[in-house]
């Protein structure tokens, strides 16, 4: 196949305009273009007002393609297509009877159990949540009636952390073995829509992302493998530092020397435990800050300006960044266009935030985090818990300051900038549940990020006109944008440091920063554990 990049077509274009544009490119006639199809698509929407095209990047089959390739060879957007097709590593022989065992069902677990299930190694999955079914009413229950199931939430259950989410799929990882792809692959084959496999941010939304991921356990269960839920593993069987196997919750112990541990960056507990039981962890940096929310209209026309609205285009994102005189950096995170602000707390008396969106992105409000980075030298010396020790005190007083019924503490973003109380709010509702209790957020964080943001909304404002608004509202707070710790591996076996046969995997172990991520991550140990039980196996 040849791959084309830069192909440039107005974004109103008739869909055989494409075809007509890739043999015009190839200078080869109708006939001889006998297939094609579309690895990308993205547009370039900086210089507002100006006309924004779509770029393709094209596979095409040709008639003669050495021919073809060797007439273009001076065009640096023409090559050989890369081949991005997935080959499994292993397969498991027939009389292999030792089950490796994966903790947690997040992307990262849920990719690392279907890659050892395709490969016939026959995983057992362990999840401390619940199915998506009875998560999704759990999870409602806090946002409508305040009522929080510690095991059944935002964070824990099938799906992970990214259930309840924007669902966004894109990432800046280095990704030479095309790894991403087959995430998308695996989701495509499970009912998510197939654009996500060449818009350049592709996104499925909570609601379909919820029927995906039951599929893809469907697949496991086929496939030989078993999924348990409401499976809280609470303690490790290690000898000589080799994992055995893990005790649970209910008391049962499961054997194997193999366990992925794909735990996302909540599971405090499980932290603490595995600190306790001598597996080497470390603190790692991490940021806190609020949501902010405007209306999706003002986002749109500052991103898209005339083409605002326009369906191919969709709702508008941002990505923001500024360095404070302070010396810290403040930056846009998780930005969720046309969505919701949502309660994501797993533990009883914290508040938390985060975002998500439906795949139309049709709400009114867009929101992102407003974070600074902080790390643990300067700013959570102590061990290698002090960052989970940060976060629970700062979400402990933010539940204090929304007034402890899990309201989340809030405030204009006039009066933040000035330093004032909020008393009322004005055109921008915020979108969180059970509420937002409007104030000053001021104590809700440490001075440096509270004066980094106020310096930085202004500046922002700048870049989107409008951003600093004196009644966008801030909602406190956001502490969770990824692990406060990282449970080392090696880079050549993917095994602990110092537990051989344990797997840290995904955001969790701090491999990873979102759904894709988690999933490549899921995808490369899933591999590792393979190669080494293979290895075992033929000893
Ligand atoms: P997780 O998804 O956190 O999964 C870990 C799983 O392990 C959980 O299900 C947990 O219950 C289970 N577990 C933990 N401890 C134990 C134990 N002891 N025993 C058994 N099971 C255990 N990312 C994006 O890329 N795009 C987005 O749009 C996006 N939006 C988000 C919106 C929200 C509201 C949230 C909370 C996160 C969002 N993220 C988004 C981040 C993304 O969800 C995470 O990066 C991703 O889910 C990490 O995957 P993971 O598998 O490593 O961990």
């Amino acid at each position: 196949m040849i791959r084309i990049n830069e192909l440039q077509l107005p974004l109103d274009h008739p869909a055989e305009a494409l075809r007509q544009a890739v043999v015009a490119r190839l200078k080869i006639a109708d006939t001889e273009l006998l297939d094609f199809n579309v690895f990308k698509r993205s547009y370039d929407a900086r210089k507002k007002n100006s006309e924004i095209t779509f770029v393709y990047i094209i596979d095409a089959t040709v008639a003669d393609e050495a021919k073809t390739l060797a007439r273009l060879a001076d065009d640096r957007h023409i090559r050989v297509s890369p081949d991005t097709g997935y080959y499994p590593v292993a397969q498991a022989p027939e009389d292999l009877t030792e089950r490796p065992l994966v903790i947690g069902f997040g992307p990262c677990g849920l990719f690392a159990a279907l890659t050892l299930a395709q490969m016939g190694f026959k995983p057992i999955v362990l999840e401390r949540g619940r199915d998506v079914r009875r998560r999704t009413k759990d999870t409602w229950a806090l946002w409508r009636k305040k009522v929080l199931s510690p095991e059944s939430n935002v964070q824990f259950g099938e799906g992970g952390a990214g259930l309840f989410s924007d669902g966004k799929l894109y990432s800046q990882i280095k990704d030479p073995k095309f790894y991403g792809r087959k995430v998308m692959h695996e989701f495509v084959r499970a009912g998510a829509p197939e654009e996500i496999m060449f818009v350049s941010k592709p996104h499925i939304g909570t609601f379909r992302l919820t029927g995906v991921v039951s599929t893809m356990r469907e697949e496991i269960k086929a496939l030989g493998g078993e999924v348990r839920f409401e499976s809280r593993v609470v303690d490790l069987i290690i000898d000589e530092g080799r994992i055995q196997g893990v005790r649970l919750a209910d008391g049962q112990e499961l054997r194997s020397r193999y366990v992925v541990l794909a735990l996302g960056h909540s599971s405090r507990d499980t932290f603490r435990m595995l600190h306790q039981r001598g597996v080497y962890i470390e603190a790692k940096p991490f940021a806190v800050g609020f949501r902010i929310e405007h209306p999706q209209s003002l986002i749109d026309q500052a991103r898209l300006g005339k083409y605002a609205g326009h369906p191919e285009l969709g709702a508008a994102d941002y990505k923001l960044v500024y360095h404070a005189s302070n010396g810290r950096a403040v930056y846009s995170f998780c930005m969720c266009p046309g969505g919701t602000v949502v309660a994501a707390t797993s533990e009883p008396e914290r508040v938390v935030t985060n975002g998500m969106s439906q795949y139309s992105r049709n709400e009114r409000n867009a929101n992102a985090g407003i974070v600074v980075g902080i790390n643990p030298d300067e700013d959570f010396p102590g061990g290698p818990l002090a960052g989970v020790e940060l976060q629970e005190h700062l979400e402990s007083r933010a539940f204090e300051l929304g007034g402890r019924d899990y309201c989340a503490p809030g405030q204009l973003v006039g009066d933040f900038i000035r330093g004032t109380p909020s008393s009322a709010f004005g055109e921008v509702e915020p979108s969180y549940k059970p509420g937002v209790r409007l104030g000053d957020l001021a104590p809700s964080l440490p001075d440096y990020v509270i004066e980094a943001i106020r310096e930085a909304l202004p500046a922002f404002g700048k870049q989107i006109r409008g951003f600093d608004r004196a009644d966008a509202v801030l909602t406190g707070i956001e502490t969770r944008t990824s692990s406060p710790v990282r449970i080392k591996r090696d880079n050549e076996s993917l095994q602990s440091i110092n537990t051989r046969g344990l797997f840290p995997a995904g955001e969790g172990a701090g491999y990873a920063g979102g759904i894709l991520s988690a999933g490549v991550d899921g995808i490369k140990v899933a591999e590792a554990v393979a190669t080494a039980m293979l290895a075992d196996f033929t000893k």
